[in-house]
């Protein structure tokens, strides 16, 4: 893969915001206020149509706008390239996403089953007009091709260009869940995608303590019509989340390179003991498969994910052990990776998948990589697996 651009800038993480910030203070201040003072009407006209959502020189009510949400925004903005708008989760900014796109009909395989049922709510909300189409089904116009990649829970990446030529063919739309891959991992409005969706709460978010989501989109005229729908849904991101949200952003160029360069190597060193290898430590019979982006190579077509994620290898992927019980073991026998659900944090996190997600095969574990030392962490795994290669006898 190409050598690594500094493409995510930490100038921009830490200054994006100053043009919006009019205090003195340094750290930005936790404001919990839901209404502000009115200003004299000898000083400006009254009511709300002068207020520019995106620039906004006042705030009115905590639900249109509010100092913290409004600096995440701006810097959100500038590090994925478009107009970032923040959501209470993931979820909600899904199905904002739905309710802005309106579809007739949406094409998703596979990834994250909330965003499934997200859609499965929308659908209630509509009668059920809506159909849910495979990724690999012809389209048509209206179409709304939902692309998660890389995927939960393997962490194996799609061809983001590949799906975006054959949506926009039929006069779709395409839009990337790219959770798995934050700046500067992925950028996918370079490959064709028209709007680009994220958990917060995972790599923006960073510390395992706030639920947010984010859209981010193409021009402000959009941005402003998906800010009109959040203020009438009242689905925005609490405030002290958002205060939470930009003091991770600005670490976010440390904390997510980091991440993916401790998951590629503990991807790589696992890869050594798939097929039931015995392995630096890792007993034989334990470790049946284990995907990664950067074990993937290329697909059918040819193509291979290396170009789109141009700065770094997702720090989320799984493995597959060759007994359920063991997969139910493990998380509870390693002494650093914590097992919990979620990812992204600067912690690392063990699941057996299935706790969390009932389709999920259950000899499947996920693995959420921090910013640990990784030769701790690999010795955390090496012993965890000992532990339950010794508790074999008793399965
Ligand atoms: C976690 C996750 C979501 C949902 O986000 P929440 O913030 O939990 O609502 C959506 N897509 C992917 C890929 C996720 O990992």
């Amino acid at each position: 893969m190409a050598a690594k651009k500094p493409i995510l800038n930490g100038t921009d993480l830490i200054h994006s915001d100053d043009h919006v910030h009019h205090g003195l203070e340094v750290a930005p201040s936790i404001s919990v206020t839901t209404t502000f003072k009115n200003p004299e009407p000898w000083n400006e006209e009254i009511g709300l149509s002068n207020l520019d959502a995106w620039n906004p020189d006042r705030h009115v009510y905590s639900r249109y706008t509010q100092a913290s949400s409004t600096r995440a925004e701006k810097v959100l903005s500038k590090v994925n390239d478009g107009y970032a708008l923040t959501y209470a989760s993931g979820l909600a900014a899904s199905y904002a996403a739905l309710v802005h796109t309106k579809p007739k009909r949406v094409a998703i395989t596979g990834g994250y089953h909330g965003c499934h049922l997200t859609i499965e709510v929308y659908k209630r909300a509509k009668n059920a007009e809506l159909e849910v189409i495979d990724l690999e089904d012809e389209f048509k116009p209206g179409d709304l091709c939902w692309l998660e990649t890389p995927l939960n829970p393997t962490g194996e990446a799609r061809d983001i260009k590949y799906y975006a030529d054959k949506v926009h063919a039929a006069g779709g739309t395409l839009l990337v869940d790219s959770t798995f891959a934050p700046p500067p991992l992925q950028y996918p409005f370079k490959w064709g995608a028209d709007i680009v969706m994220h958990s917060g709460t995972k790599y923006f978010g960073g510390h395992s303590d706030l639920l947010c989501g984010v859209l981010i989109v193409k021009t402000v005229e959009e941005w402003k019509e998906l800010w009109s729908q959040r203020t009438f849904l009242g689905n925005m991101m609490g405030s002290l989340e958002s205060w939470l949200l930009l003091r991770s952003l600005r670490t976010l160029h440390l904390r997510v390179p980091r991440q993916s360069e401790n998951a590629t190597a503990l991807a790589q060193w696992l890869s050594h003991a798939s097929g039931g290898r015995a392995y630096d430590g890792i007993p034989a019979g334990i470790v049946d498969t284990v995907w990664h982006s950067s074990l993937q190579g290329k697909n059918a077509k040819g193509w291979e994910p290396s170009a789109q994620m141009e700065g770094g290898w997702n720090p989320t992927f799984a493995i597959l052990l060759t007994k359920k019980e063991y997969a139910t073991l493990l998380p509870h026998a390693t002494k650093y990776f914590i097992p919990a659900t979620s990812l992204g944090g600067v912690e690392s996190l063990i699941e057996q998948r299935v706790a969390s997600d009932s389709g999920a095969d259950p000899r499947l574990i996920r693995l959420s990589i921090g910013v640990e030392d990784v030769e701790d962490l690999k010795e955390d795994l090496r012993r965890a697996f000992q532990e339950v290669a010794k508790a074999r006898a008793k399965l």
